[in-house]
């Protein structure tokens, strides 16, 4: 079974095409916001709407396929940034006119899940999803993915992006600042987990203090790294220990941080836990995942939506969904 998948909450418009497990294409485009600024969500559409149709016909000429080849289209839903859901809603509406295909609408954080579990082989993990908007622990209990532990304020990813603004750095930060980590010595920094809830806004303020004082970019860059990874890693240790699962997996843009990657690792044997991190061509945001959760949905006649009715939801949870397929 062939499904086209359209990725487009955020920063990146996608398109995936899978067929069941195996991936045929995975093309994207990613809005680049000029220096200094961060991403503003009607440049980003913008940016999105001029791309789509290219972003497709790349997608569509990879896979050696027709729109009409596949059997089913799926877009995300939400969460994500209104001005962008709302392209690839369209995109996806404008691909059923001509396809005739049932049309589902997916959870991109879930879909960040499913990649990572049909990537990383593991079966019931607790995951820590890290991604430019949204930092969660989650574990599949009941029915839904539950989620453990959250941020309280902005996503680990969008905390890296703009302790690198304030540092100079161009867009994405994230991996300027794994760069820049690897010469760094440690200063101390506030350490805020409240709860199984995080909070990170008031340590990027905290550390481009720091950086003004005269403390080095690359003191700054290990401390935030060592200071924020081991605030996620203390809580998924917990939620571990909470649920009593085995299987711990990272995915999400910042699962792609090998330092991340490492104290989840160490955590994780410790604890007599397996460990796995999403590859790094799925981990970020992708149409092939969207695809992938698609197939997952139509296969168990979850959310296949009426083109006529169907409509984006921005500020859809991760809990909010059954996860009917597991
Ligand atoms: P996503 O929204 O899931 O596509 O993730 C995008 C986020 O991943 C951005 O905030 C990036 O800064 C971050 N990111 C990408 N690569 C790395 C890396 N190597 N280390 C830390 N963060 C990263
Ligand atoms: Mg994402």
């Amino acid at each position: 079974m062939l499904c086209i998948g359209i990725e487009s909450t955020a920063h990146t418009f996608g398109v995936g095409v899978m067929d069941n497990e195996k991936v045929l294409a995975n093309e994207k485009d990613t809005y680049i916001p000029p220096q200094g600024w961060g991403i503003e969500p009607v440049k980003a559409a913008q940016h999105h709407r001029r791309v789509w149709k290219d972003v497709l016909q790349r997608a569509l000429r990879q896979a050696g396929v027709k729109i009409y080849d596949a059997d089913v289209v799926a877009f995300s839903q939400g969460p994500g940034l209104p001005p962008c859901l709302q392209v690839g809603l369209e995109a996806a509406k404008r691909i059923v006119s001509e396809g005739n295909q049932p049309l589902v609408g997916v959870n991109h954080c879930i879909a960040h899940i499913e990649i990572g579990r049909l990537f990383s082989k593991l079966n019931d993990p607790v995951t820590l999803y890290v991604s430019g908007a949204n930092t969660q622990i989650l574990a599949h209990v009941s029915g839904r993915y539950r989620c453990f532990g959250e941020t309280m304020d902005i996503g680990i990813g969008n905390a890296l992006d703009k302790l690198g603004r304030g540092l100079g750095l161009g867009f994405p930060a994230g991996p300027k600042i794994e760069q820049e980590a690897k010469s760094g010595r440690y200063i101390e920094l506030p350490y805020v987990v409240k709860g199984m809830d995080l909070s990170f806004s008031g340590i990027v303020t905290y550390a481009l203090t720091k950086a003004k004082s005269g403390i080095s970019l690359a003191d700054i860059c290990f401390s935030f790294q060592e200071t924020s990874f081991a605030m996620l890693t203390e809580v998924t240790e917990r939620a571990l220990a909470h649920t009593g699962k085995t299987e711990t997996m990272l995915t999400g843009g910042v699962a792609a941080n090998k330092r991340l990657q490492a104290m989840l690792e160490t955590m994780a044997r410790e604890r007599g836990a397996k460990f796995s991190a999403c590859p790094k061509e799925y981990s970020g945001d992708n149409g092939a995942m969207i695809a992938w959760l698609g197939l997952l949905q139509h296969k168990s006649k979850i959310n296949n939506l009426k083109p006529g009715k169907a409509d984006i939801l921005p500020r859809q949870r991760t809990d909010d969904v059954d996860v009917g397929w597991m």
